[in-house]
């Protein structure tokens, strides 16, 4: 597999022959869990815990490797690379059956608080444009594991939706100077038509023009442009973002089993590049913020139309249901 850049757009793809993937692999036991013969290596486990609770481990098939080196080249027109970079399993819960929406808002904030720490600490490498985190879960999702677990992914490039997002954010914020997602929230806030929940300084809304149905976008009230500075500072925040990332689960589960979450934060700034413009102002115009995707199989059609994003639940109506969600508490 390696990387190619479509000209065009400037988005990468991870692309090549991969036979293997698709194929179903065999049952064995759970890698994630405390007592398994075949446990991945620990990569960092959350600190000052009574029992451990989140875990980092190695993938044990990861898509980006440490060894090498990208070895960014031209292809006539075109840029390639290989697939250089990390790519982490984060165990939220040494329990096999504990998912998050079931976890309590303590081990969440572990969670939370690991991820930042190992975002943090792979942003050191120089190399690194971007860590993602995301969860897929359900079958329909892409859910790669039985236990419950997140992914990161260190990557020499940033991905396509945050680079649009960068891009955006920065225009508007030379037309306004004001953050485009500040301004979003204002407005959902004053309307509140679209605003499932607001806990702390945390909002759960569903966007105004949805690419799936039932899309929820968790977002911090204070503007900042990275989450992981957000979840390394005060733990009261840190319990407020669980607290509401649990229950906005609960929602979205009691409408379906699967969703795409992914944390957009900001790319690696320690390191800012002196070409793209958008690393200069990146803690002026860009804001942290939780994407999650719900997966509703009886909609398919909504995935089918991929250039233009169809969705047959207004962000209205979704918001309603959501709002309505029987939850735990
Ligand atoms: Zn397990
Ligand atoms: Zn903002
Ligand atoms: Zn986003």
């Amino acid at each position: 597999m390696e990387l190619r850049k479509d000209p065009i757009t400037r988005s990468w793809v991870m692309t090549g022959d991969d036979f293997a993937d698709g194929v179903p692999r065999p049952e064995t036991a759970c890698r994630f869990c405390p007592d398994s013969p075949n446990r991945t290596q620990v990569i960092a486990a959350a600190p000052n815990a009574v029992s451990w609770s989140a875990q980092s481990v190695v993938h044990p098939t990861p898509l980006y490797h440490i060894e090498g080196e990208p070895g960014r080249r031209g292809d006539g027109i075109y840029d390639r690379m290989s697939s250089v970079g990390a790519h982490e399993v984060l165990v939220e819960n040494p329990r096999h059956d504990r998912q998050l929406w079931h976890a309590s808002d303590e081990e969440i904030g572990q969670f939370l608080r690991l991820a930042s720490e190992r975002i943090l600490d792979l942003k050191r490498d120089p190399r690194v444009k971007y860590v993602s985190l995301f969860k897929d879960h359900g079958p329909n999702a892409g859910q790669e594991f039985a236990h419950p677990t997140s992914q990161l992914t260190a990557t020499m490039f940033v991905p396509r939706r945050v680079l649009y997002e960068l891009r955006a954010g920065r225009e508007y914020f030379q037309a306004k100077e004001r953050c485009v997602f500040c301004d979003i929230l204002a407005q959902e806030e004053r309307q509140a038509t679209r605003v499932i929940e607001a806990h702390g300084d945390y909002v759960a809304l569903g966007p105004y023009a949805p690419r799936v149905p039932y899309e929820t976008w968790i977002i911090p009230r204070n503007h900042d442009a990275s989450f992981e500075r957000t979840g390394l500072s005060k733990p009261g925040l840190r319990t407020n973002l669980a607290a509401l990332l649990r229950r906005t689960l609960q929602r979205v589960r009691a409408l379906t089993e699967g969703f795409h979450l992914v944390l957009h934060t900001s790319p690696n700034s320690l390191h800012p590049s002196k070409t793209l413009g958008y690393w200069k102002t990146i803690d002026d115009d860009y804001h942290w913020h939780i994407e999650i995707m719900p997966i509703i199989a009886a909609k398919a059609r909504s995935y089918t139309f991929k250039e233009v994003y169809y969705s047959p639940v207004s962000s209205e109506t979704a918001v309603k249901q959501l709002r309505e969600a029987r939850i735990d508490g």
